[in-house]
C-alpha cells in the first residue's frame, strides 16, 4: 500500500509525522505501527529538533522515499541550529535525533535560554493559501518553526500560531494544519525594517551551514575598540551602545529582547558558545557589524591623531611617538573619555578627557609600568642606590619607588 507518497518541500518533520499518523488512522494496513507516534506528548522540541527519527525511519521506509540523514538536514532546524553549537556537540545531537525521545534541548542546553518557544506550530496564511493551490492541502513549514522568527521571510507578514480546537486537545498529540484555518487566519503585515533584516538573517541559516557564529572574535573586537580595560569587559558601555543602536526598532518583541540585553550580551562577547539563542546571536552581530563605522577613535576621540608618546624614561622610545593602536571607551554617565596607551617596553598608561561646563578636565596615569622599567629599578636596587636617585633615574618620585620596593618584599615573603 502507498498511501503517503509526498514529503512536502520545506515541510517541518512535525508536520509530516501528524499527516503520517492522520492517513494511518484512515488506513489501518499500511500505517499501523506509527501509532506509538500518538504515545508521545508533543514539546516544543518535537517541533525543532524532534528525536525517535531512527524508529520513524524503519515503520516507514517501505513507503516513504527518505534517509535518516535526509530527512535531519531537510525537514528539522538541524540545520538552523548547526552555527552555534560546538562540532563536538553536533555529533551527539544527531544521535539523539535518531536514537531518543527523550527532550534534546535540555541535552544540549538550547533549553537555557531565553527564547520563547511554543508548544503549537506556527503558520503563514498566504504560503498556507498558496500550499492549498499548488498540493492541495497546507502544511508546516520547518522555517516558521524558528522559535521568535514571527514573521514570514517570503511574505513579511505575522505568523499565526496553531490553535488546536478544545476536543483536539486529548486525542492528537500532532496536529495537522487545515484549510478552515488557513482560511480563516488574519495576516497582518510587518512594518519594523529591522525584525525583516533579522528574520532574513535567521532564515538564511537555515540553508547556509558553512557560516560559523562561534568564529567570531568577538573579544578580540570588543578590546580592539577598548571596551576592556585591565581584562575586565565594560558591560555597561557595550550595553548602553547596543541599546542605542536599537532605538528605532517598532517592533515590541524585539524591542523588549533589546532591552533585556544587559545579561546577555555580555555572556555573548565572553562565552559565545554557550550562548545558543540564535536570534541573540543575529541581534548582535548586527551591531558588531556597524561598529567600525559608528566607532572610530581617530575619529571621535579627544586624544588626536597617533601616534602616541611612551612616558618611560629608561625606553629607547621615551617621549617619542611610538604607540600606533590605542583604544579608547566613552563614557557617557560622566561624558568622559578614557584612552589606554601601551607601549613595546609594556608601559601602560591611561588618559581621561572630561567635558563639563566647568571647563575640560584631563587626567594621566601609567597603571602598569612594564618589564623594562621593573627590571631597571631591580638593577638600581641590586647595586644600592638611593631611592632619590632610581626615583630620578627612572622618571618618578620616591613614593612611587618605595611602594615597588615594599611591593617587591612582600612578593618575596610569599615566595620564600
Ligand atoms: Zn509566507
Ligand atoms: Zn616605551
Amino acid at each position: 500500500m502507498n498511501y503517503f507518497t509526498s514529503i512536502y518541500n520545506e515541510e517541518c518533520l512535525y508536520s509530516i509525522k501528524a499527516r503520517l499518523l492522520r492517513d494511518s488512522l484512515y488506513n489501518q494496513t499500511s500505517g499501523a505501527g506509527l501509532y506509538y507516534l500518538g504515545r508521545f506528548k508533543v514539546n516544543s522540541t518535537d517541533i525543532e529538533l524532534p528525536g525517535g527519527i531512527g524508529d520513524l525511519y524503519s515503520e516507514t521506509a517501505h513507503f516513504v522515499n527518505w534517509t535518516i540523514n535526509g530527512i535531519i538536514n531537510n525537514n528539522t532546524l538541524f540545520p538552523f541550529y548547526r552555527a552555534f553549537i560546538s562540532a563536538s556537540k553536533h555529533d551527539d545531537i544527531l544521535s539523539m535525533m535518531t536514537k531518543s525521545q527523550i527532550n534534546v534541548h535540555l541535552a544540549v542546553g538550547l533549553n537555557v535560554n531565553r527564547t520563547n518557544r511554543c508548544r503549537y506550530p506556527m503558520y503563514c496564511a498566504i504560503c498556507s493559501q498558496l500550499d492549498i493551490q499548488e498540493y492541495g492541502e497546507p502544511f508546516f513549514r520547518r522555517v516558521h518553526q524558528i522559535p521568535n522568527i514571527q514573521i514570514c521571510p517570503d511574505h513579511d507578514c505575522f505568523l499565526s500560531r496553531y490553535e488546536p480546537p478544545i476536543q483536539q486537545l486529548k486525542g492528537f498529540n500532532y496536529y495537522f494544519l487545515d484549510s478552515i484555518k488557513v482560511n480563516n487566519a488574519t495576516t497582518i503585515f510587518n512594518t519594523c525594517q529591522v525584525l525583516k533584516e533579522v528574520v532574513n538573517e535567521l532564515n538564511t541559516l537555515v540553508s547556509n551551514y558553512s557560516f560559523n557564529y562561534k568564529q567570531i572574535p568577538y573579544t578580540e573586537i570588543f578590546s580592539s575598540k577598548g571596551y576592556f580595560v585591565n581584562g575586565k569587559l565594560l558591560r555597561k558601555e557595550v550595553n548602553e551602545e547596543f541599546v542605542k543602536f536599537y532605538q528605532d526598532v517598532r517592533n515590541g518583541y524585539l524591542k523588549q529582547r533589546i532591552l533585556e540585553s544587559y545579561s546577555w550580551v555580555g555572556d555573548l562577547i565572553l562565552n559565545p558558545e554557550r550562548v545558543l539563542n540564535p536570534f541573540q546571536h543575529v541581534l548582535f552581530n548586527r551591531f558588531v557589524s556597524s561598529l567600525d563605522a559608528r566607532l572610530s577613535p581617530k575619529k571621535e576621540h579627544p586624544f588626536g591623531a597617533g601616534p602616541w608618546p611612551c612616558f618611560n624614561k629608561v625606553c629607547n622610545f621615551y617621549l617619542k611617538l611610538t604607540i600606533e593602536q590605542i583604544s579608547v571607551v566613552y563614557r557617557k554617565s560622566n561624558n568622559r573619555f578614557v584612552g589606554t596607551f601601551t607601549c613595546m617596553c609594556g608601559q601602560t598608561y591611561i588618559k581621561s578627557y572630561q567635558k563639563s561646563e566647568s571647563g575640560n578636565k584631563e587626567q594621566f596615569s601609567i597603571i602598569e609600568r612594564g618589564e623594562l622599567w621593573l627590571g631597571e629599578l631591580d638593577k638600581c636596587l641590586k647595586v644600592g642606590m638611593s631611592v632619590l636617585e632610581i626615583a630620578r633615574k627612572l622618571g618618578t618620585n620616591n613614593s612611587v619607588i618605595n611602594k615597588y620596593i615594599k611591593r617587591k618584599s612582600l612578593n618575596k615573603e610569599i615566595t620564600s
